[in-house]
């Protein structure tokens, strides 16, 4: 895993290198890029599997560099992890994602799910309390929940000072998925330790529906295991209609995938779900 992302830092600061046509190292590029707002979010709708309503979104960032366009998060997000940046980088996201979506708050669902991604890094930083608070705190009550989702790709180390705080984020009712869920060591005290309400199912048992009765079969279990824990479940990576209608049948509770939308600027969303809800 270090190997991949100290080649995906490495890749990145190339592309960098010839793009800008100056070295700079990835620090400075990234804090010149958030200095002049170069990172935005997109919004990916997660639909309820019974009736394909929207009932949230997962924010994903992107990198829009003057002249080239889009840049990939996988490309950045591991440096930006590196260098610490990643913590001023969630902030500013959640502030433009409040800003955006405030305006809107009336017109969606209520309790609309608002999920951003988080580093473990973050984790041991006392202010993204203060960070999560300070979103919540923007939008009329109960109009929106906010979801933080912790990939099982870096596991958090438990201490003292994780508990607390996620202890904290439970009593604010900020709630906790686990992403990538499948592929990683997460154990089930690691679950309760962190007061996880939500696992998404990794995209790639999702590809695998129907090509193998394997991970039919961990399919199977891994959702016996979270009605058992009465934990929610989100299939991520959904592309076809044979997907979801068997993820349906399973009662996975919430879908997202290409098939029911890519992600997208948050004023295409607003538009979008106006559309859907007035047809
Ligand atoms: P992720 O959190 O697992 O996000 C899901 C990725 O799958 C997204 O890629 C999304 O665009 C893509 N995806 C969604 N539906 C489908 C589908 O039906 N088929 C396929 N093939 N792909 C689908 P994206 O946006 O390129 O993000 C890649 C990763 O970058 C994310 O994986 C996440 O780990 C990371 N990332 C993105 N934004 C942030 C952020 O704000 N903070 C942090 N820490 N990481 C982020
Ligand atoms: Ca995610
Ligand atoms: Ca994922
Ligand atoms: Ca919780």
């Amino acid at each position: 895993l270090l190997v991949l992302i100290g080649s995906l830092g490495l890749l990145s600061g190339v592309i960098c290198y010839r793009l800008l046509g100056r070295p700079a190292s990835p620090r400075t590029q990234l804090q010149g890029a958030l200095n002049a707002k170069q990172f935005e979010p997109f919004v990916q709708p997660i639909v309820n599997a019974t009736d394909g309503r929207w009932s949230g979104v997962e924010v994903l960032m992107r990198w829009r560099l003057p002249g080239e366009g889009l840049i990939r998060p996988d490309l950045f997000i591991p440096m930006a992890e590196q260098t610490g940046l990643i913590l001023p980088m969630t902030r500013d996201l959640m502030r433009q994602v409040a800003e955006a979506l405030v305006p809107h708050a009336t017109e969606l669902p209520p309790h609309f799910h608002v999920g951003f991604n988080i580093s473990a890094a973050h984790c041991n930083d006392p202010r993204l309390l203060d960070d999560c608070r300070d979103f919540l705190a923007r939008f009329p009550p109960g109009s929106i929940e906010l979801w933080l989702e912790l990939t099982e790709r870096q596991l958090i180390e438990p201490t003292e000072q994780t508990d607390l705080l996620f202890m904290q984020l439970d009593s604010i009712g900020v709630k906790v998925a686990i992403d990538d869920f499948g592929i990683g060591h997460a154990s089930l005290n690691y679950l309760q330790r962190f007061k996880v309400d939500a696992l998404k199912i990794d995209q790639s048992f999702i590809k695998r529906i129907g090509a193998d009765t394997l991970s039919a079969h961990l399919l199977d279990t891994l959702v016996e295991l979270a009605t058992k824990l009465e934990i929610d479940l989100i299939a991520e990576g959904v592309e076809t209609a044979a997907q979801r209608d068997y993820l349906r049948a399973l009662h996975v509770r919430y879908l997202q995938g290409y098939f029911f939308g890519r992600p997208m600027p948050i004023g295409e969303f607003i538009h979008a779900h106006r559309h859907k809800r007035d047809t």
